[in-house]
């Protein structure tokens, strides 16, 4: 079997420790050549130390660059679009890694997506780029991967719906007023998944399940009123076809990101022990329910901003960065965070996004508009201006 030569965006990154994990223990199959980070140089080098041959480039470093690594964003860019690789996985970094990605997307190889904020920024352009340089774009996203397992070998006409298992966070029971003022500690308290803060954030508002449904509109080509969400709470199920004739497929497995990882690192390749297997009688009972929408209003925003298209996901997925990281840094209550993007996204312009230049743009916009309903937020939470 050849082996997979594979270059890791986000090395340092919950998503990219996960790969190296991955790639270390399956030397047969695949190879490390490269390993972008953002910011943290000490951690890239001491992640590399079991690959001594991959090449390493750090985009931004706030620490001392040992010597041999790169640093830049060109130099990564560079990096992410090598000829040399066969996959280039691309994890963390949210709307940095838009760059890397597009770069990616010329090579022809397999590009592994898990930052799914790159499909929300810019879905038509990184599938569009990507089928001009016949790259293949393979889910890292739990329920992605799910889909796409589901649809193997079946003719994409007969499918009926997606339906994108969540697990409803941390606040699935949380009596409704006590959400708004949730602390931080509580919004990263998640039940089933070991993720970065970013997204366990986006978890406990189901912003995450927001980007996912557009995620999986430019993914798989589906139009959004095909694609349902339902709540989950074992986590057991991570996401279901249905087809025309009724049938359902779904996909199980442990919550476990180091399975779709290894799945797509492969290629589809099935490698063997990559997570303890599923004990259906260890998870006993599976169940559902239906969305609750004042329990997660972040959804609805994601749904409302997807459909009316262009650059109003971009924006709204800026706004969400942006209210998230203030969020965590104790400047804005939890509630705030859907009341901010909401605003943002629902008051943006609809314009056609079809350059890098326009989703930049919207993305800027959208950051500053969250950057000042924040500054507003933090304000009436702390009485002092500033
Ligand atoms: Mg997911």
């Amino acid at each position: 079997m050849p082996v997979n030569r594979v270059v890791v965006i986000g090395a340092t990154g919950s998503i990219g420790q996960q790969a190296l994990e991955v790639i270390a223990r399956f030397p047969d199959q695949l190879q490390l050549i490269g390993a972008v980070a953002g910011t943290q140089a000490a951690a890239l080098a001491r992640a590399l130390v079991p690959f001594p041959a991959a090449r390493a480039v750090i985009v931004e470093p706030r620490d001392l660059v040992p010597e041999g690594m790169a640093v830049g964003r060109e130099a990564a860019c560079e990096l992410a679009g090598s000829r040399d690789a066969d996959v280039i996985l691309v994890g963390g970094g949210g709307a940095g890694a838009l760059l890397p990605t597009l770069a990616a997307c010329g090579t022809g190889a397999v590009l592994a997506v898990a930052t799914k904020e790159v499909m929300v920024m810019a879905g038509e352009l990184v599938t569009a780029t990507a089928s001009a340089h016949g790259t293949t774009i393979l889910p890292v996203d739990s329920e992605h991967s799910a889909i796409w397992q589901c649809l193997r070998g079946e003719d994409p006409g007969s499918v009926a719906r997606l339906i994108l298992t969540a697990s409803g966070g941390p606040f699935r029971t949380t009596p409704l007023d006590q959400i708004p003022t949730a602390s931080r500690d509580q919004a990263l308290d998640h039940p089933n998944w070991r993720m970065g803060q970013k997204i366990t954030v986006d978890s406990a508002t189901m912003m995450n399940k927001g980007l996912e449904v557009i995620e999986a509109h430019f993914l798989f080509d589906i139009p959004y009123d095909l694609i349902e969400v339902v709540v989950h709470p074992q986590s057991a199920i991570h996401s279901a076809v249905e087809f025309c004739d009724g049938t359902v497929m779904a996909q199980m497995g442990i919550p476990d990101m180091r399975a779709p990882i290894a799945l797509a690192l492969s290629g589809g390749r099935r490698l063997p022990g990559v997570v303890p297997p599923l004990h259906l009688e260890e998870v006993a009972r599976l169940d559902f329910e239906p969305i609750d929408l004042r329990r997660y209003p972040a959804l609805d925003v994601a749904r409302r901003s997807a459909i009316r298209g262009g650059g109003v996901p971009a924006a709204m997925n800026a706004a969400n960065e942006v209210a998230v990281k203030a969020f965590l840094e104790g400047r804005i209550r939890f509630g705030a965070i859907s009341e901010i993007v909401a605003e943002v996204s629902d008051a943006f312009p609809v314009s056609a996004v079809t350059s890098l230049a326009e989703v930049l743009a919207a993305d800027s916009a959208g950051r500053e508009q969250a950057a000042g309903l924040v500054q507003q937020a933090a304000v009436a939470l702390t009485g002092v201006g500033g």
